[in-house]
């Protein structure tokens, strides 16, 4: 099965709504994307529903548009869906308002665990639950130290801390043909060392809240108030898997992370289109 390739304009013809990637689509470490600005033009234009679905949760959607628009564009915040979000409903589903929270990452991943609920406590003190919101904003190997041994202590104390992490990217595209590692590469560094002092508690991982889940996708469904919808995103493992998961067609950009050679991904893992670029 040859995956064919598509158009902006020939998507926005044939969907109700339409949800982007936000690194490896519009931007990527140092600056915009080709196309993106012509891309929020046209979509403007269509009067369509479309939203950002973004698994980077080290900044709130206001810090976010400020950010495009320093780089040139212009982007309402409430288009912003971020896995920073998902924090507040998995805080509320798992009775963790109120839990001593030990939060790696900048302010904003900060604050989105404050907004959950979480009381913010510093990663050498005992705490609860750990969120790993970025892996920059703090120093690093300091930090990493404190939480792991913090960890161990309560562990070893019989309370297991919850382990979380919004962003379960491993890489990003850091810039055109650069590359950087992402949050959940920092999950994988965290579950190495458990498995290796708690050989027999495989329970002692994180939980894993973007994409490739269903769940931004769904909330941002619901913003736009179809199911009618195409996914736009540059890795197969998150953007594709998480459009599949949440039953809704996509599109993968090559320009990003993963590469256009689907010839190892399995028929059913594959997406539905391919663009070159958001301007090919
Ligand atoms: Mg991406």
């Amino acid at each position: 099965m040859t995956v064919r390739s598509t158009t902006l304009p020939a998507l926005i013809e044939r969907y109700d709504a339409l949800l982007f990637d936000a690194y490896g689509v519009l931007v990527h470490g140092t600056g915009l994307m080709p196309g993106a600005v012509e891309a929020r033009d046209v979509l403007e234009a269509s009067g369509k529903p479309w939203f950002v679905v973004t698994n980077d949760a080290s900044k709130l959607p206001a810090t976010a548009a400020a950010r495009y628009r320093r780089l040139g564009l212009d982007l309402d915040p409430d288009r912003i869906v971020t896995s920073g979000m998902l924090l507040a409903p998995w805080f509320e589903r798992e009775g963790l308002r109120g839990a001593r929270c030990a939060v790696l990452g900048p302010p904003d991943g900060v604050r989105y665990a404050e907004l959950a609920g979480g009381e913010i406590v510093p990663p050498d003190a005992d705490f609860d639950v750990l969120v790993i919101a970025d892996e920059t904003g703090f120093p690093f190997l300091d930090r990493m130290d404190a939480a792991l041994t913090t960890l161990f202590r309560c562990i070893d104390a019989g309370r297991p801390p919850r382990l979380v992490v919004p962003n379960p990217d491993i890489i990003y595209p850091d810039g055109i043909d650069a590359f950087g590692f992402a949050a959940g590469s920092i999950a994988l560094m965290f579950e190495a060392a458990l498995a290796r002092r708690y050989p027999l508690r495989p329970e002692l991982r994180f939980v894993r809240l973007g994409k490739p889940e269903p769940h931004l996708y769904d909330h941002a469904l619901a913003l736009a108030g179809t199911r009618d919808a195409v996914m736009i995103g540059d890795q197969i493992e998150t953007d594709i898997a998480g459009a599949i998961a949440a039953g809704i067609d996509s599109v993968l950009i090559t320009q990003g992370v993963s590469l256009a050679d689907l010839d190892g991904v399995p028929v059913t893992a594959r997406p539905t289109w391919l663009m070159g670029s958001l301007t090919a």
